[in-house]
């Protein structure tokens, strides 16, 4: 009869160890995305990009730690999600000379 209660009570120490033991799991896993991301990430003219993707929206990175892809607009990069929109659009992929209404002034005025 102990030995019955003793088996079931190392029967749901097991149960309740796997359980931790998934709980834990998720949270590695959870950390090692966000420290991937941080890695790939890199913060350019006020938004995200990472590796050849983005701009990504600073404020719903920073805020919500989601990355929502910032829409071209003719001047600026807008955000469909939070509203913001960035003036201060520059591409370092593209050395066309088309996105001139940064700081950069070629005229001095
Ligand atoms: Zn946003």
């Amino acid at each position: 009869m102990e030995l019955q209660k003793f088996l079931l009570q190392l029967q749901q120490e097991a149960l309740d160890l796997q359980a931790e033991n998934m709980v834990l799991k998720t949270q590695i896993q959870d950390l090692e995305n966000t420290q991937k991301l941080q890695k790939e990430l890199a913060f350019k003219n006020g938004v995200y990009w990472k590796n050849d993707e983005g701009p990504f929206c600073q404020r719903c990175h920073d805020a919500d730690e989601k990355l929502i892809r910032l829409q071209d607009w003719h001047d600026c990069w807008h955000c469909t999600n939070c509203k913001q929109s960035y003036y201060t659009k520059q591409n370092p992929k593209d050395n066309s000379g088309n996105y001139a209404e940064t700081d950069y002034d070629p005229l001095g005025y």
